[in-house]
């Protein structure tokens, strides 16, 4: 999975931890690369409980690795949008301002 961000390539892993760090976004998981992870706009999910970023998504949840919080995530894909899988959320955005769903 390339960074979500400028769509670097994880290069091979190294010895240690990985520098890239995982991250919710929209309820999607991301990876984000050492260079953006300097940025402070990343636009990451964060926990409601505490605040921390340090998120991981799996099916129809999202579980912070902080504290332990887990909440459902707002399952989109049926949500009757119509709009088709993988339509990405920006676009998706956009279409709901431009047909006043917003
Ligand atoms: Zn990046
Ligand atoms: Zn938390």
């Amino acid at each position: 999975m390339p960074c979500y961000r400028c769509g670097a390539r994880q290069t091979d892993p190294v010895k240690g931890a990985s520098p890239w760090k995982r991250g919710v976004r929209r309820e999607s998981q991301v990876l984000i690369c050492p260079d953006c992870q300097r940025l402070h706009d990343l636009d990451l999910d964060s926990c409601r409980t505490c605040g921390s970023t340090a998120l991981i998504c799996r099916l129809g949840e999202v579980e912070c690795r902080a504290c332990g919080a887990v909440r459902m995530a707002r399952a989109r894909a049926f949500a009757g949008s119509g709009a088709p899988p993988g339509l990405s959320a920006e676009v998706e955005a956009a279409l709901n301002r431009v047909l006043g769903r917003a």
